[in-house]
């Protein structure tokens, strides 16, 4: 058994220890996850919920307003369809912690992003495939 005492001892042996099998254990260790998550679904999900309502919060307070930020725009109906367009391409990062404790290096990261629904972001990140752009040149090689 670890004593508290041992355990504030040997602190950094042991979470060295940890550490090393959760790399060497990586398939056991997504089981033993999944299956807990499993037995307190309800309690996750209620608690996802939670954070993810403060981050409601969080994004109004922040940007004004949850929509589409490009000029012209400002989509706001459905949240699965806005996108946090990171500028040193971090997006997953927020998009995956939009559901996890609000932190003040989570809070940090998010104020760097612009918010975009899924056509702007696609039209931002893909200006080449801009139809306009792509028939004119199709067009004008054909003469
Ligand atoms: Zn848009």
């Amino acid at each position: 058994m670890i004593t508290r005492e041992y355990y504030s001892k040997n602190k950094e042996k042991i979470l060295q220890k940890a550490k090393e099998y959760r790399e060497n254990n990586k398939e056991r260790v997504k089981e033993i996850k999944k299956a807990e998550y499993q037995r307190n679904k309800s309690k996750y999900r209620a608690r996802y919920d939670k954070y993810f309502k403060i981050w409601l919060s969080i994004i109004i307070e922040y940007f004004g307003a949850i929509k589409c930020q490009n000029v012209g725009c400002g989509y706001n109906k459905n949240f699965a369809a806005l996108d946090f367009h990171h500028p040193d391409a971090k997006r997953t990062e927020v998009a995956m912690f939009i559901r996890q404790k609000p932190t003040v290096g989570r809070i940090e990261e998010l104020k760097k992003c612009k918010i975009f629904c899924r056509n702007c972001h696609a039209e931002i990140h893909y200006p080449h495939m801009d139809l306009n752009l792509l028939l004119i040149k199709e067009n004008n090689n054909g003469k």
